[in-house]
């Protein structure tokens, strides 16, 4: 157990009481589970709107994951304006999100941190990053925000088990409500009261829970699926998981020295064993020590991981078929991927232009000349691996040896060998059945006062800013449905006390 919690504790709280909410007797408005994005931002408008929050992370700090995401820089959002365009993006379940979307939109979160003092900049395919290109910014703004609404956030304090609570005003003793297995809940059993106990043996008491614990990628900051657990518990299905953006291996020898290459517009392609070409997209590419991964590849990935399982289907096949494309027998020792250098120029033009630089510096070292065209550390790479001399002059460059080069520059072919391991995927698919909430006001339809934001959602999201924007809508909305019912007249302003007795 972690010795120390830390409390975050409220600066400048809104009307808020002058006191911690660590006060286990009293029953607050919303408990929160997980301080990552979703968790944050509901917690945030929540406290923003009168309610009593308190919140619960595991880390030391908030928003580990958030602080890793982007590669450090944090892709907050997908600037897309037209709603319906985004909600596509999500693929055939994203309609659901349509309410959620459209309430806080991507617009809304850019509007946000420019307000909470983190300027926006838009780049390529419409992707939103802080303008100092740091994701500290942006945690640092969520928890400020929390941090003026009186939220208070309770860090190194891992949530152990919560319980629904059978009870409506006043509760002279509290009674577990069924969340066991055998027998689960039903909208009209709900309880009233949620309890979390901590792993320190705490209890907290809230009319309102949400689960903001993430999904299943990268547990090391976190997400270990402890809500799915506890999700199952109460009576709701949980999707398998899988991960859907995982970078990808590959196994050619010295493609480790490629390493940190990268470029926004190099094409991508690959074939079936039948010679079909089946993807062909470009973006940015980045070369790892591994393999390969950028959104291009990452958005991919699946993709990918079924054509390398036809391919290890067909392998005898490939080997003898007739019918391969000449491409794909020219290359094909196996699954292979092929990277465009050159997306925007054909065959024919990258030639010309290859003639003409050699007809002006044909006394130049053809390693030199090429270095010209694409960065010299691919030079290399390529002249060895087609067996041409990088000292050689360029006027002494055969025709063959030109095309062979511009072939490569063309699909420059990378073997596949897998892709990364489950805990390296940037985000899973997976999570609690999408028909068992309510996108309206997040709240779980199995069980009513629960409520849940975030990864832990079902989602197929693209990489470039969508994982995140579905965090700070659900998040937002969470936050909004909390406030607005403590402002009615049952609001917990009438009874907010337990006795534990
Ligand atoms: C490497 C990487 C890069 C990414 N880059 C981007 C990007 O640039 N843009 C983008 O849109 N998306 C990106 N994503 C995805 C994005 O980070 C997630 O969609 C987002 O963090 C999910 O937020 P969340 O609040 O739902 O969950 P999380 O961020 O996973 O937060 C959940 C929190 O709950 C806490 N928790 C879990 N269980 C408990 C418990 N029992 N008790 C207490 N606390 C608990 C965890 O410690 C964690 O802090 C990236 C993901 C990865 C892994």
């Amino acid at each position: 157990l972690p010795k120390n919690p830390t409390t975050l504790k409220p600066s400048t709280p809104l009307e808020q009481p002058n006191k911690s909410y660590q006060d286990s007797t009293d029953i607050l408005d919303l408990l929160v589970i997980g301080a990552g994005p979703a968790g944050l931002t509901a917690a945030g408008r929540a406290g923003s709107l009168g309610a009593r929050v308190l919140v619960f992370e595991k880390n030391r700090e908030p928003g580990k994951k958030l602080i890793i995401s982007g590669g450090g820089r944090c892709n907050v959002t997908n600037a897309e304006v037209d709603i319906h365009r985004l909600v596509q993006r999500y693929g055939k379940e994203g309609k659901r999100l349509f309410s959620v979307l459209s309430g806080f939109t991507p617009s809304h979160c850019i509007d946000f941190f420019q307000t909470q003092k983190v300027p926006v900049k838009i780049e390529t395919e419409q992707r939103a990053f802080p303008a100092d290109n740091k994701s500290h910014s942006i945690r640092d703004a969520l928890v400020r925000y929390c941090e003026h609404n009186g939220v208070e956030i309770l860090t190194q304090t891992p949530v152990k088990e919560i319980q629904g609570v059978l009870g409506s005003t006043m509760l002279d003793h509290i009674e577990v409500a069924n969340n066991s297995k055998d027998s689960k809940h039903t909208s009209s059993e709900s309880p009233k009261i949620w309890r979390v106990t901590t792993s320190r043996g705490q209890s907290y008491y809230g009319r309102s829970l949400l689960l903001a614990t993430g999904g299943f990628a990268r547990p090391e900051t976190g997400s270990t699926g402890d809500g799915f657990g506890w999700l199952e518990t109460l009576g709701h299905t949980i999707q398998h998981p899988e991960p859907i953006l995982v970078p990808i291996r590959v196994s050619d020898p010295g493609h480790d020295k490629l390493m940190g290459l990268s470029s926004q517009d190099w094409g991508f392609s690959a074939y079936d064993p039948t010679g079909t070409k089946v993807i062909s997209a470009r973006g940015k590419i980045l070369f790892t020590h591994f393999g390969l991964s950028g959104p291009l590849v990452l958005n991919h990935s699946l993709q990918i991981q079924e054509l390398g399982k036809l391919w290890d289907k067909h392998s005898g096949q490939t080997q003898s078929s007739s019918n391969l494309s000449q491409k794909t027998k020219k290359y094909s020792s196996g699954f292979q991927l092929f990277v465009d250098f050159f997306p925007g120029t054909d065959h024919g033009t990258l030639d010309r232009q290859l003639v003409e630089l050699i007809q002006g510096s044909s006394r130049k070292n053809l390693d030199t000349l090429l270095a010209v065209l694409i960065p010299p550390r691919l030079v290399s790479q390529i002249l060895s691996t087609v067996n041409i001399p990088g000292d050689l002059k360029a006027a002494q460059l055969s025709k063959d040896q030109r095309k062979t080069i511009i072939q490569y520059l063309k699909a420059f072919p990378r073997r596949y060998s897998g892709r990364l391991g489950n805990d390296k995927a940037i985000v899973s698919r997976g999570g609690v059945d999408l028909d068992q909430v309510n996108f309206k006001t997040m709240e779980s339809l199995v069980c009513s006062g629960l409520f849940l934001a975030g990864d832990i959602l079902d989602f197929d999201r693209p990489s470039g800013g969508f994982s995140l924007q579905i965090c700070w809508s659900t998040g937002w909305r969470v936050g909004e449905v909390v406030g607005s019912r403590i402002n009615t007249k049952t609001g917990s302003k009438l009874d907010t006390k337990v006795s534990t007795g």
